[in-house]
């Protein structure tokens, strides 16, 4: 039998628990190299935005130590991944490469590129899951189409028998024979190079596995009875803030299944049927981007392609620093640009404020959103722009364009979440909270809000702008 190691390359899938390449290599009783390779050209204008970067950083961390305590350590290296992990292979006389599937259009480049490669070379390549509940081509129409609408998409993954997590593995030999460089975490300059930016990140994630298992932990003991009520509510902490750590790897979307189901035992409970659903979503993202890889930049209803988006950096720019002048909008923005993640309710709101009411591309939103969030993912984000904008698959129909005005009274009854992001306007009586314009003179001067000075007024008139993007989409419609 063969001693020589077996090198596994990270990408998505940070962790030591239910990783079935890691399992494998384990399971193959060899010694094991575990490689991150940081490469900021390849995936074009998708290399990691700043927000992710800050998470990559600690992430990376987090699994050198947890590698350290098994015995082993993570190599890290920046460049080419292909080229890269072949010199590792050399350089460590490997002879086999695992890794964890990925499904961006660049990352399927690379594996194939590390398939062909790694043979000429007499390498073993292997690909396992790990990433997904289901890989794509398994999951199909009974006509062997991929699915385009969700319900029927979630009814057929809900219906299997999903595979069961594997726990965490307990020990990795490291190769004793060879001295591997390799760069520090700090190497890779990942960190914002505006200190201050990222700070008020800082307290709220745990980036890594053991934030990953706590976030999950403490939602399904804590909050996933009462989730399909609460998650809609930006204003009390009801979602299980899982997303950084399922972009990252960090937790299996199986491992999430599992506690999930776990808490219902057995008994209907329409919290934990509610947060499946959202996994699924998530999954059904993938199964998107994977069929159709050019979702993140073009519509995925070709009549869209025609739509007479405006171009208006003054507008954009509102929107981005949050001074829109309406609360939860400029609320949601804020949120944010300070800690890296919002409330998907108010991801919707700002979403269709700027695609609807500002009539400005979903694009210019999925690449601000692609830079701020911790948790963005090119599947997901891309997904779920062109859902709010009415042109991806199984989207809103066009004519359902919130009104902020309603959304924020509705979701944010009291303004709590209005003013914990929005302290101008924090004095302000929750009547008048979510439209500051419509308050009377004396409100406004007793909360010392002067509309213009210390607060924008609206940059846009609802109903106006909701009547011109129903007269845009009349032009496309006929077309469809
Ligand atoms: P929970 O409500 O606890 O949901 C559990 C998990 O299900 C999430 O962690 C996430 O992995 C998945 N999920 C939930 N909702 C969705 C959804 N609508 N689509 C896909 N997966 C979902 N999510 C991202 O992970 N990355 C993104 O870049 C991203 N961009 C978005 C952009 C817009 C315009 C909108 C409207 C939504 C976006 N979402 C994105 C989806 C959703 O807002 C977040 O996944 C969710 O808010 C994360 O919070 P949570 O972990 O507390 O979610």
């Amino acid at each position: 039998m063969s001693d020589r190691p077996i090198l596994v390359l990270f990408y998505r899938d940070l962790r030591i628990g239910d990783h079935p390449a890691l399992t494998a290599a384990v399971k193959a009783n060899r010694p094991v190299v575990p490689l991150y390779v940081f490469d900021a050209r390849s995936p074009g204008n998708w290399a990691p935005g700043g927000a992710s970067r800050w998470w990559l950083h600690h992430a990376l961390q987090q699994l050198d130590t947890e590698l350290k305590d098994l015995g082993n350590r993570l190599v890290i290296r920046d460049g080419n991944i292909v080229e890269t992990a072949l010199t590792v292979a050399d350089e460590v006389a490997a002879d086999s490469i695992y890794f964890t599937r990925g499904y961006e259009p660049w990352w399927r480049t690379v594996e194939t590129s590390l398939d062909q490669r790694g043979q000429d070379m007499g390498l073993a390549v292997k690909r396992f899951g790990g990433r997904l509940l289901l890989e794509p081509e398994e999951v199909t129409t009974k006509t062997g189409d991929p699915y385009k609408v969700y319900t029927p998409f979630w009814r057929s993954v809900s219906g299997r028998r999903l595979r069961q997590p594997v726990g965490p593995i307990t020990s990795l030999k490291r190769p004793g024979r060879f001295k591997i460089k390799s760069l520090k975490v700090a190497d890779l300059d990942l960190r914002p190079t505006a200190p201050n930016w990222a700070r008020g990140f800082e307290p709220i994630w745990q980036p890594g596995r053991v934030g990953a298992r706590a976030a999950l932990e403490s939602f399904v003991a804590e909050r996933i009875a009462g989730y399909h009520e609460a998650r809609d509510r930006p204003d009390i902490s009801g979602t299980s803030r899982l997303s950084p750590h399922l972009h990252f790897g960090e937790i299996s979307p199986a491992e999430c299944w599992a506690a999930a189901s776990a808490a219902s035992a057995g008994l209907p409970n329409v919290g934990v049927e509610t947060f499946l659903k959202e996994v699924v979503w998530r999954e059904f993202s993938y199964h998107l981007l994977f069929h159709w890889p050019d979702l993140p930049e073009a519509p995925f209803r070709d009549q869209f392609a025609a739509f007479p988006w405006r171009d208006d950096d003054a507008a954009l720019r509102a929107w981005q620093r949050g001074a829109t002048g309406y609360p939860i909008v400029d609320a949601g923005m804020r949120e944010l640009w300070e800690t890296g993640w919002m409330h998907n309710r108010v991801r919707m709101i700002v979403a269709s404020f700027l695609t609807k009411n500002l009539l400005l591309p979903w694009q210019a939103g999925e690449a601000w959103f692609w830079d701020c969030l911790v948790d963005a993912d090119l599947a997901s984000n891309a997904a779920s722009w062109q859902w709010v904008a009415g042109s991806g698959a199984d989207a809103a129909p066009y004519f359902r364009i919130f009104n902020p005005v309603k959304q924020g009274q509705t979701y944010d009854p009291d303004g709590s979440y209005v003013r914990r992001w929005v302290p101008e306007l924090a004095k302000l009586a929750s009547r008048h909270i979510h439209a500051p314009w419509e308050a009377p003179e004396a409100a406004l001067q007793s909360a010392d809000v002067r509309l213009g000075e210390t607060y924008p007024k609206p940059i846009v008139d609802h109903k106006h702008t909701r009547d011109r993007a129903l007269s845009a989409y009349a032009t496309i419609k006929s077309q469809g």
